[in-house]
């Protein structure tokens, strides 16, 4: 079983190197590997599955060319928990839970939830992610889902609310909660900005880097463990 894995692409922009070579990663691994995970944070927001905007439909063009190739699964982030069946059903993508186990020996997450010394967050994150909360959104006309949206984005820009200093680490024994629950002995996510590789008491957890200075993935290959790749978002992405 051959996999990549990655998140935290921030997609704002048909135009931006991140959609480019995202467009064209879909397309080299779809027929490379047997399966592609988006662990979350896929866009900067969304705001429907109704959304026609030029991100929306061209996100969902190139993952619907990818699908018919490989499997194409996803985990909600913190900014595109709205991601919906209907646009899952619309381009061939498998909705996951949060954390989810994939096979014998691993689980995936965003990574939000490991979050728990941020109490703010973790409270707001509750709301955000309840049913009731997300129907009355979605309830709302699609031009004020999208001004709405402009008024948050314009806000974490401000605050700067991507920048890892603004995100907190993983709470390690929350995460090793999470992992005893499991039986599984490696974890790979994303969303706090910060990639690497730990060796921790209960196996490994494999963190993905943002698309900021370079793009991040985790690529299996059953041959041997797994490796934590960057490349450029300028240029071709080759293998
Ligand atoms: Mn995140």
């Amino acid at each position: 079983m051959q996999r990549v894995f990655i998140s935290d692409l921030h997609l704002s922009e048909v135009a931006s190197p991140q959609f480019q070579t995202l467009s064209r990663l879909l397309q080299v691994e779809s027929e490379n590997v047997d399966e592609i995970y988006l662990l979350g944070d896929l866009c900067e927001v969304w705001v429907g599955d109704d959304d026609d905007a030029p991100l929306a439909t061209a996100l969902s063009d190139v993952i619907r060319q990818a699908s018919a190739r490989a499997r194409i699964a996803f985990v909600h982030g913190n900014r595109d928990f709205l991601i919906g069946e209907v646009f899952a059903r619309r381009c061939g993508l498998e909705l996951l839970s949060d954390p989810d186990v994939i096979d014998s020996h691993t689980v995936i997450a965003h990574g939000d939830q490991f979050c728990i010394d941020d109490e703010d967050y973790q409270q707001a994150r509750r709301t955000l992610r309840s049913a009731a909360w997300q129907a009355s959104i979605l309830k709302q006309p699609l031009a004020q889902r999208r001004e709405l949206a402009r008024n948050l984005r314009e806000q974490s820009v401000a605050a700067g609310a991507n920048k890892p200093a603004n995100i907190m680490d993983v709470n390690v024994a929350e995460v090793a909660r999470v992992m005893a629950e499991s039986g599984r002995q490696r974890l790979v996510h994303g969303h706090t900005h910060r990639p690497g590789v730990h060796a921790e008491p209960w196996g490994k957890r494999y963190v993905l880097g943002p698309w900021e200075h370079c793009g991040w993935l985790l690529r299996e290959t059953g041959a041997s463990e797994p490796q934590l790749e960057c490349f450029a978002l300028t240029g071709r992405y080759e293998i």
